[in-house]
């Protein structure tokens, strides 16, 4: 039995039809006639919402037994349908965040990295300042006791060098290992880190301060370096997979 429908005009509302129950029902599952939308078949006493003289038509929204997926955006962190999000490795971005994140990218650069402030090279050189006087300060004073223990210039000549040898390695490491920063660098606010936030093993401090004394040897260049990097890397820091960044 053919069906009509109100739709409303420029004109006001007119009925349209007469529509067989197939067609009918198309434009119900489509959208064109909605739960509101009133229609009309023979039998009827008057014009009813579809939603009362036809029910069965109305498409149930689908309920989900768990709840519905959702990601997050590693760039703006908003929550997106994981359908949405686009994947760049371990990385979800949504479109809105793709440009930025994409010309990031062929920068070098990981926005979704929470973002560190890399330290330059006058800091850095100001930290190296410091430490040079304290250690200055604690070998002149263990020379100073030395000598004044013992007569015997080899054996006391013997332990000042290696005072001298084994005092800034140790200091560096410990302090870098412990601390995540000699008392220079923690007098000015930064610290050493792996690349990825990170704190050094002993290996990979003892390493460093060896790799530093490379960068010192071709004439500072290595340390000059970091002042050119993006990340502001020593040569030495690049051996090591290791930045300076500022506390926070
Ligand atoms: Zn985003």
């Amino acid at each position: 039995m053919p069906w009509y429908y109100a739709e409303g005009t420029p004109l006001g509302p007119a009925s349209r039809g007469p529509l067989d129950d197939a067609d009918f029902a198309a434009l119900a599952s489509s959208g064109q006639i909605l739960a509101t939308t009133l229609v009309w078949q023979r039998g009827m006493a008057e014009w009813q919402p579809l939603a009362i003289a036809r029910p069965d038509l109305l498409a149930t929204p689908a309920v989900p037994d768990a709840p519905p997926a959702i990601g997050f955006c590693a760039l703006c962190g908003l929550p997106r349908s994981p359908e949405d999000l686009l994947q760049f490795g371990q990385r979800s971005i949504c479109p809105a965040c793709k440009p930025r994140f994409a010309t990031g990218l062929t920068l070098g650069v990981d926005l979704s990295q929470p973002r560190q402030r890399y330290a330059g090279f006058w800091i850095r050189f100001g930290a190296r300042v410091i430490d040079g006087i304290l250690i200055g300060i604690v070998q002149y004073s263990i020379v100073f006791a030395i000598s004044g223990l013992g007569r015997d210039t080899a054996v006391s000549g013997l332990a000042t060098i290696l005072a001298y040898l084994l005092i800034q390695p140790t200091y560096e490491a410990a302090m870098t290992v412990k601390q995540q920063a000699t008392l220079g660098k923690l007098a000015l606010g930064l610290r050493v880190v792996r690349t990825d936030g990170s704190t050094l093993t002993w290996g990979r401090a003892i390493g460093r301060y060896f790799a530093q004394l490379l960068s010192s040897v071709i004439l500072l260049i290595g340390y000059i370096m970091a002042a050119f990097d993006d990340r502001k890397q020593a040569l030495h820091d690049r051996l090591c997979d290791t930045v300076v960044i500022y506390e926070n």
